[in-house]
C-alpha cells in the first residue's frame, strides 16, 4: 500500500499541494505502483480474469486521461470528472465491459462515448483497430491529443452522435457504448458483424443494466449483466439535449 489517508499533503510532479484524503504520489513510480495495485485489488481480486485485459490496464497510464489536479485520484475505485459534466468510468467497469467483449488482436471495435479516451486506449491494446465517437468536440480533441502523445496509433476518433454508429467502417467485431441509453440504438445492432457482441448500459436516470447483445443472423441474444449508473447518451437514439431555458435537467426524459 503506497497510500496515506486523510489530511495527507500531496506531491504531484514535485509540486506540493494541500489535499484531502488520498494516496501520496511523489513521482512516476508511485503512479505506476498505484496502477498495479488498482489492477490487483479492484480488478483481479474482483473477478476480472482475462490476463490480456489485466495487462492492458497495467500498461495504460490512466492518470494521463484525467486533469492533472486529479492525478492523485486516478487509480481510485471511482469514476472521475473530466469536464463538460462527463466522467471517466470506474476502473472496474472499464475492465468488466472490456472482458465481456472477448476481443481478439484482429478485431475492429467501435466505442460510442470517447470521453477521456481511456477506454479507447485499453481497447487499442487488445484489438486491431478502434473507432470511437464523442459528441463533445472539446473532449474528442483532448482525447485525440493525449492518445497521440502516448503513441496509440490504431484509434480513430470522430465527433458526432454515436447513436448512428460509424456506417462506413462497419461491420464491427465488437461495440461498446459508454453512455446510458433507453434502448440499444438500432443502427448499432445493424453494424455488428455476425456473432459479434455489443455491450451497453440500458435504463433510466441513475439506474441502468449493462446488457450484452449478440447478433445471430436476423436475431439477437440479449443478456442482462450487472446494474450500473452511467451519464446519458445524448442524441437521436438516446436522450434529449438539455434545454437551458427549461431551467432543469431534462436529459433523462
Ligand atoms: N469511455 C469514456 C472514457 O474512457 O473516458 C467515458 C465515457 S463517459 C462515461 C460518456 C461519454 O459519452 C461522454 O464523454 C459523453 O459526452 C459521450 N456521449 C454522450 N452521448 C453521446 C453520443 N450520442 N454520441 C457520442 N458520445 C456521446
Amino acid at each position: 500500500m503506497i497510500g496515506l489517508a486523510s489530511s495527507a499533503r500531496l506531491c504531484l510532479n514535485g509540486i506540493s499541494t494541500a489535499a484531502g484524503e488520498g494516496i501520496v504520489f511523489h513521482d512516476k513510480n508511485d503512479l505506476e505502483k498505484a496502477r498495479l495495485s488498482m489492477v490487483e485489488r479492484q480488478l483481479a481480486q474482483r473477478g476480472i480474469t482475462d490476463q490480456r485485459v489485466l495487462q492492458a490496464m497495467r500498461d495504460v497510464p490512466r492518470h494521463r486521461f484525467v486533469p492533472q489536479d486529479l492525478w492523485d485520484m486516478a487509480y481510485r475505485d471511482t469514476p472521475l470528472s473530466i469536464g463538460h459534466e462527463q466522467t471517466i468510468s470506474q476502473p472496474y467497469i472499464v475492465g468488466y465491459m472490456t472482458q465481456m467483449l472477448h476481443l481478439s488482436q484482429d478485431h475492429r471495435v467501435l466505442e460510442v462515448g470517447t470521453g477521456s479516451g481511456y477506454q479507447a486506449a485499453v481497447l487499442s491494446r487488445l484489438a486491431k483497430q478502434v473507432y470511437t465517437i464523442e459528441r463533445v468536440p472539446d473532449l474528442a480533441q483532448r482525447a485525440e491529443q493525449i492518445l497521440q502523445e502516448l503513441g496509440y496509433a490504431n484509434i480513430q476518433i470522430r465527433i458526432g452522435d454515436g447513436g448512428y454508429g460509424w456506417p462506413e467502417a462497419a461491420p464491427f467485431d465488437a461495440i461498446i457504448v459508454t453512455a446510458a441509453a433507453p434502448k440499444v440504438p438500432p443502427p448499432l445492432i445493424a453494424q455488428l458483424a455476425e456473432a459479434a457482441s455489443l455491450i451497453a448500459p440500458i435504463g433510466r436516470a441513475g439506474y441502468q443494466e449493462l446488457v450484452r447483445v449478440t447478433k445471430h443472423g436476423d436475431c439477437t441474444q440479449v443478456e442482462h449483466l450487472v446494474p450500473v449508473a452511467f451519464v446519458p447518451l445524448v442524441g437521436e437514439h438516446g436522450w434529449r439535449e438539455r434545454d437551458p431555458s427549461a431551467g432543469g435537467n431534462d436529459i433523462f426524459r
